[in-house]
This record gives C-alpha cells, structure tokens and sequence, in this order.
C-alpha cells in the first residue's frame, strides 16, 4: 500500500474545498435511475467499475466531516469483490 499512499498525500494537498477532488460527473455517468441512493447515504466509487457504491452507511455531512472512517469494508454488488475504504474514498450522496 506504500504506492497509494504517496498518491493519496498528493491528492489532499490538491484538495479544494468544496469540491471532490478526482469524483466524476455524475450527470453523465448514470444511466439508471434506481441505483440512486438516498441522500445522506455514504458512498465510495468501486475501484473496478468505477460505479457508485453505497457503503451502508448513512449521516450527515457534519458527523461524515468528523467521523475517523477508515479501513471499512464493504461487499460490492457490481463487481462482486470486497473493498476497503476509508473517509478520503468517500463521499455523501445528495
Ligand atoms: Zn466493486
């Protein structure tokens, strides 16, 4: 994991507030309608597909900010493997 570490520091320090560093459009990029999910909702993009991926989790933007989230795992149904996220993976939808 030494490699995504040295990309992860690169990344924060390129950071802007208010906007996602690295997120793509999601307008383009969701052609089906049901897989939205709720605001609040704590999602992570799943590495292999590169689709949004709920995590279960569900909190506002505040408890998100301050939540220590790290080394979660989640079961993935689009690719059907296992990933770990922490908070700079991911992001609230709504
Ligand atoms: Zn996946």
């Amino acid at each position: 994991m030494g490699r995504s570490k040295t990309k992860k520091a690169a990344r924060d320090a390129a950071k802007v507030p208010g906007r996602k560093a690295g997120e793509v459009p999601q307008a383009v990029t969701q052609p089906m309608a049901k897989v939205r999910a709720a605001p609040g909702t704590v999602m992570i993009t799943c590495p292999v597909t590169r689709k949004p991926l709920s995590t279960g989790l569900a909190m506002d933007a505040a408890s998100f900010a301050s939540s220590a989230l790290v080394n979660n795992s989640v079961s993935c149904p689009r690719c059907g493997g296992m990933h770990t996220w922490s908070k700079q993976n991911a992001y609230i939808a709504g």
